[in-house]
């Protein structure tokens, strides 16, 4: 018998039928003699006409009113779960966030976990088959309802079972695990038995968009075992991992993650003096702009130099706002930008020399004619900017070349 820890995404309860089919599936572990912990989002689809709603009445809406009103969506699909199970005649009960309590800070729209008190759910764990928890939603210390940021499911799930010493975390979504790359970019794309924590936050802050982020590093953080598996479909899943016993059995390269919406800025002629990067950046990050890669070319003839950096899409305009009053400042620079690049990296703990992987990789790209923009390397993985209409033909590339596909 073992404590497990299930999270339903949205799609995994779209509809009554398909919290039907959940209901089994849970019916199974029980009968198993499993006890577990049910996490569930909101009916696919529901947060975001919740959140139209909410935005329809007011212009600007209060971020606490809009959590007390985008948490509902979750109470309605944990509640509808719970009476499926109780018809399927389960002693189960349904609580909401606030009543484990899950207490959060008070960010309203993305709160951050502060505390599990797990000694009244540990009680009911004892009396009840299965409990089912209202994901996404917390309560801050001022009493109010939280939610935890798009995805935030996936975050109470982990969180839940950390705070339980779970055996397992099992997180049911649509896809049957972790892929090699996107299965909707390159058709052969494998699924992985399993990968490492590691590499999970590089594919997923890259663009696979499996898991919630903040939910891998709390499971990297608090050793919880995590496997993705799909509702749809039996299925191991992939096991999200912490060990790296076998990686001198891994391949090298375990997968591909991608991004299609980053955005490019240039800075030219950069006077090469202390304090330059903090100049430009500084009112970057004060905007809380998140930039991913920078690159400063070595000094020129007159002292100068080009500053460039990568932002998200959506911060583009606001980013080239920002600079073009700063080049103002410094004398009228030159600032260029590109919205229309991406971002292809290769992943792997295994990684041994990335030397090698990293001149594999750019034959790839010079066999296929795709202009390098961009290069940036870290322990685990080696990344490349390109032209966004690039970003495809360069994913299937390099899955094939670096033998990624289905045996
Ligand atoms: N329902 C929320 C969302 O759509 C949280 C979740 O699904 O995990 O983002
Ligand atoms: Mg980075």
């Amino acid at each position: 018998m073992a404590l497990v820890v299930q999270k339903y995404g949205g799609t995994s309860v779209a509809d009554i039928e398909r919290i039907q089919a959940v209901a089994k599936r849970i019916s199974r572990s029980i009968i198993e003699g499993h006890r577990l912990v049910v996490v569930v989002s909101a009916m696919s689809g529901e947060t975001d006409r919740l959140l139209a709603l909410g935005r329809s009445v007011s212009e600007v809406p209060s971020a606490q009113m809009m959590d007390i009103l985008v948490s509902t969506g979750e109470q309605v699909s944990s509640a509808l779960l719970a009476l499926a199970l109780q018809d399927r005649g389960h002693a189960v009960l349904s609580l909401c966030g606030w009543q484990i309590p899950i207490t959060t800070d008070a960010m309203h729209g993305k709160a951050r976990i502060e505390d599990i008190d797990v000694t009244r759910l540990e009680g009911f764990l004892e009396s009840y088959q299965a409990v089912v928890v209202a994901g996404f939603q917390g309560i801050s210390s001022e009493g109010r309802i939280t939610t935890m940021g798009r995805g935030g499911s996936d975050t109470t799930a982990v969180a839940l079972a950390a705070a339980l010493s779970a055996d397992e975390c099992q997180i049911y979504t649509d896809v049957d695990g972790v892929y090699t790359t996107d299965p909707r970019v390159v058709d052969n794309a494998r699924r992985l038995d399993s990968i490492t924590f590691e590499e999970m936050l590089e594919m997923s802050s890259l663009g696979s968009k499996v898991l919630q982020i903040r939910s891998v590093e709390f499971a990297g953080k608090y050793h919880v075992p995590l496997r993705v598996l799909s509702s749809f479909t039996e299925g191991v899943g992939t096991l999200i991992r912490l060990d790296k016993e076998d990686d001198m059995e891994q391949p090298e390269v375990s997968g591909i993650a991608f991004n299609c919406d980053e955005a490019k800025l240039t800075v030219r002629g950069v006077p090469d003096v202390p304090g330059a990067a903090y100049q430009i950046l500084g009112p970057i990050g004060e905007a809380s702009i998140e930039v991913d890669m920078i690159v400063q070319n070595i000094g020129a003839e007159n002292n100068t130099t080009d500053f460039t950096f990568t932002v998200h899409r959506r911060d583009f305009d606001q980013a080239l706002k920002i600079l073009l009053k700063i080049s103002e400042q410094l004398g009228g620079l030159e600032v260029i930008g590109d919205a229309n690049i991406g971002k292809v990296s290769l992943v792997g703990v295994a990684m041994r020399s990335h030397a090698g992987i990293a001149s594999r990789m750019f034959k790839v790209f010079a066999d296929e004619n795709i202009n390098i923009l961009m290069i940036s390397t870290s322990e685990i993985k080696v990344s490349v900017v390109v032209e966004q209409k690039y970003i495809e033909l360069a994913v299937r590339a390099l899955h094939t070349a670096f033998q990624l596909e289905k045996p």
